[in-house]
């Protein structure tokens, strides 16, 4: 039997152990911040946001992030159909209604001119997922937003290294959520990054992310506000200070991968891979493989032919309204469609020219037969 690839991991140096054992040894008492404050510090100058407030997952930072912004019971959030239940789940905790819309074809994101049409007067906030770091039409999202007095809210998770006219995802929105899942590009074993230029957003949701009690307030233990308690620790602040330091090589190698397979596979016929809007760059964190109709190959297929390769790869994401959780709908026409002929393709740092060409003959072998 070859041996096991996964379908992503961390990448792990001497770097990362020494940051975390210091965190351990030494960061308690007047120093258990020093490594959270160097990690927001290096993440959002990455980034070249103002504000980047650390956290304990992205779904804890969009939570913070939707609440700050007032979103309650009765509001809409328009969100595309195509996402991790991650995205989603926020805005149900608040009582408002995730109002989920089709993607488009060529970049698998939220499409304008749908988004657009969904939009009604409890319309609150826009969330523009970067899937598998492919890159929304951020400039006709944006000119929505300004035009309809409506947030766009970026959801980065997939996008660390993405750029879009030169500015950096999560940049570019009211603000931006990363994930620092073991899975992601950039890891803290759990974790996550809420990022924003604006200041008076930053300190309320500051204000939220430590129990409600804000900034300047002299009583102990004196809450202002009923808040959240999604705080990143020092000591996976550490492992991120040091995954930082190595971004652009983590980035750099997740691209390398993507163009690997891309060379490889993009000249079948029958097989598209990952595309961002004009003017989008991708960090590449997930390259996945569409098969056009026609060659008959579906999600459940290639899963299968990987899994008896001992290959981890996953499926596209369901479309969330055809969840029964979200009413068991049909799911909307292309996000189902894409989702039942796609895969997603293998990829780590430390991933080899023999793990990926075996990635790459089982997609040939698909497409052309044996
Ligand atoms: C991974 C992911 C999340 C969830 O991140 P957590 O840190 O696990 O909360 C949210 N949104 C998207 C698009 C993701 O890929």
């Amino acid at each position: 039997m070859s041996q096991r690839i996964s379908y992503t991991k961390p990448s792990i140096t001497e770097l990362e152990v020494s940051y975390a054992t210091d965190a351990a040894r030494n960061g308690w008492g007047e120093r258990c911040y020093d490594y959270i404050v160097r990690f927001e510090k290096a993440f959002s100058g990455h980034l070249d946001v103002r504000h980047g407030l650390a956290t304990s997952s992205c779904t804890g930072a969009l939570h913070m992030g939707l609440s700050a912004l007032g979103i309650g019971p009765g509001d809409e959030v328009i969100l595309a159909d195509t996402n991790w239940i991650a995205t989603a789940a926020p805005i149900v905790h608040l009582g408002a209604k995730p109002v989920f819309v089709d993607i488009l074809e060529s970049t698998w994101c939220l499409d304008p001119a749908l988004t657009e049409a969904a939009i009604t007067p409890r319309t609150k906030a826009i969330i523009a997922t970067h899937l598998y770091g492919n890159l929304c039409d951020m400039e006709r999202l944006l000119t929505i937003g300004r035009e309809r007095g409506i947030p766009i809210i970026e959801d980065a998770a997939e996008a660390i290294g993405s750029t879009y006219n030169g500015r950096r995802a999560g940049s570019l929105g009211t603000f931006g959520t990363f994930s620092f899942h073991g899975t992601k590009t950039l890891t803290t074993g759990e974790g996550g990054m809420f990022v924003t230029n604006d200041s008076e957003l930053h300190e309320k949701v500051l204000g939220l992310s430590n129990h409600g009690r804000v900034r300047g307030q002299t009583k102990q233990f004196w809450p202002d506000m009923v808040g959240f308690k999604y705080k990143m620790s020092n000591i996976q602040a550490a492992i991120g200070c040091a995954q930082v330091e190595r971004i652009d090589e983590l980035i750099g190698r997740k691209r390398e991968i993507f163009q690997f397979y891309a060379d490889h596979l993009l000249g079948i016929h029958g097989i598209s891979m990952n595309t961002s809007s004009t003017g989008g760059d991708s960090g590449c964190w997930m390259p996945n493989v569409v098969f056009a109709s026609e060659t008959g190959v579906t999600a459940d297929l290639a899963r299968e032919a990987f899994a008896r390769q001992s290959i981890d790869a996953r499926v596209f994401f369901w479309p969330l309204s055809h969840l029964p959780i979200f009413g068991g709908h049909a799911g909307q026409p292309l996000a189902s469609d894409i989702a039942s002929r796609s895969i997603n393709l293998p990829t780590y740092h430390e991933m080899g020219t023999e793990q990926l060409l075996r990635v790459v003959n089982i997609v040939k072998k698909l497409c052309l037969g044996d």
